[in-house]
């Protein structure tokens, strides 16, 4: 038995010791195989294969008056056609505009045992500039990017805690990296000044200063349906809205929807995604109380006015938007060229996939639209081939609830 650490084995041997472990067909060893990307082998630890997530791209937006194709990259279906259909909802005048407040992300140094907080935070305040260019030294080229430690915050916390946060304008990245060798460089030094107990230096992905709004405007007669006035639509997607301010357990599924959209362009971008699902999740908790990240309202011009603020932390620079290859394809697709520009881009998908949800579900139901294109992928669950799904898909159209034994069934018809 090979008594050397899994990490430090060769790929064949971890391969090869997994699939002895885990009974692996030979099959099922050619699709490792077949997936296998040399050059992910260094990009995480333990590397067996890769594993391929469908792209596809959203239509009809319009974000700050240019057309914008998006890719996205998720595994659930009707995702990408709510995108399209809210970006066409949304679209006309001025489409989407999008404003990004800042772009700071914040390190926290933490301090445990402090016997005199006031005392501690006057020290950090009138060291504010030496503090600052403590972190600058750390990571210099930052400055030269255009961006560096901006300010600081001194926060007191019950019984005995002190969080000394510092900003910094992270420029084109997302930071994460580099404000942790800031954060670290700043704790360093105020352990050689102070006799203080420092239990960590670390970013925080509450990331409040790294805001982005994408709002829109548009007649209420857009919202129609086949049966159902534009005003009526648009009043009830606004009490949806509403509702989702008041209950949590609406609110979640509200933002859900909303991420649904953002992850994929999160992920086409090669940013990180769990870094951003916990900002925003964050974000919607900042009152006290889980609520709805975005808003709809109606003014007295029969006109639609929908707002979603979030925090997000993305790169167009760094991480590892260099090393996978499809990321710059991706930039070049969406024309995203700055940081700005893709966090705007990413919440006007959210705001489009939001609108696209309320509608459906404040008239239709969710199910009519969702389940009529989850017939394909209910074809591939159940084994059918590329040249058969379509024949399958079509023959669970006219079931309100298609089932995988129904689905089995046709797949049999269809093969006979
Ligand atoms: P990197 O360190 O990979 O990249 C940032 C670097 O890119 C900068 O330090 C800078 O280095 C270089 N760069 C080149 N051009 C620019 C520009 N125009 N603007 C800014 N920087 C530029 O990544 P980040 O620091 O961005 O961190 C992101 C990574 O950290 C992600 O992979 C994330 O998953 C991970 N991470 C996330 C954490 C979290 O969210 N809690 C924690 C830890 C890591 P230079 O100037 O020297 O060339």
């Amino acid at each position: 038995m090979d008594q050397t650490p899994f990490y430090r084995q060769s790929y064949g041997a971890r391969r090869d010791q997994l699939a002895q472990a885990s009974h692996l067909t030979a099959d099922q060893l050619a699709t490792l195989a077949a997936n296998r990307q040399t050059t992910d082998e260094d990009l995480i630890e333990n590397y067996l294969t890769t594993y391929g997530l469908p792209e596809g791209v959203a239509v009809n937006l319009q974000v700050d008056g240019q057309a914008v194709a998006v890719p996205m990259v998720t595994e659930e279906p009707s995702v990408i056609a709510a995108a399209s259909n809210g970006g066409r909802l949304l679209s006309g005048q001025s489409g989407i505009t999008t404003v990004v407040a800042n772009h700071e992300l914040m390190g926290q140094i933490v301090f445990q045992h402090v016997a005199d907080q006031p005392a501690l935070r006057q020290w950090l305040q009138d060291h504010e500039a030496t503090l600052l260019a403590v972190a600058d030294a750390a990571h210099p080229s930052i400055k030269r990017r255009g961006g560096g430690a901006r300010s600081i915050r001194v926060r007191l916390l019950r019984p005995d805690w002190v969080s000394l946060d510092l900003f910094v304008d992270v420029s084109e990245a997302m930071g994460a990296n580099l404000v942790n060798t800031m954060a670290e460089a700043v704790a360093t030094y105020i352990r050689s000044q102070l006799d203080v107990d420092i239990l960590m230096s670390i970013l925080s992905n509450f990331a409040t200063r790294s805001l982005v709004t994408a709002s829109c405007v548009v007649p209420v007669d857009q919202m129609k349906t086949k049966t159902i006035s534009g005003q009526t639509v648009a009043q009830r997607i606004c009490a949806a809205s509403d509702y989702a301010q008041i209950d949590p357990y609406r609110a979640v599924t509200h933002n859900k929807g909303i991420m649904n959209g953002i992850d994929a362009v999160v992920l086409a971008m090669g940013n990180d995604w769990r870094a951003v699902e916990s900002g925003v999740h964050a974000y919607a908790s900042r009152r006290g109380r889980y609520q709805g990240v975005s808003r709809w309202w109606l003014d007295d011009d029969q006109k639609l006015h929908g707002e979603l603020t979030i925090p997000l932390t993305l790169g167009v620079v760094g991480g590892a938007t260099r090393v996978l290859p499809l990321v710059s394809v991706n930039q070049l697709i969406a024309k995203v060229t700055s940081v700005r520009q893709l966090m705007g881009i990413t919440a006007a998908v959210g705001l489009a996939q939001n609108v696209a949800a309320l509608r459906a579900l404040v008239t239709d139901g969710i199910q009519k639209g969702h389940m009529h294109l989850q017939l394909k992928s209910l074809a591939l669950s159940v084994g059918a081939q590329e040249a058969e799904v379509a024949a399958v898909a079509e023959r669970l159209a006219d079931q309100t609830q298609p089932t995988i034994e129904q689905a089995q069934t046709a797949l049999t018809v269809v093969r006979a």
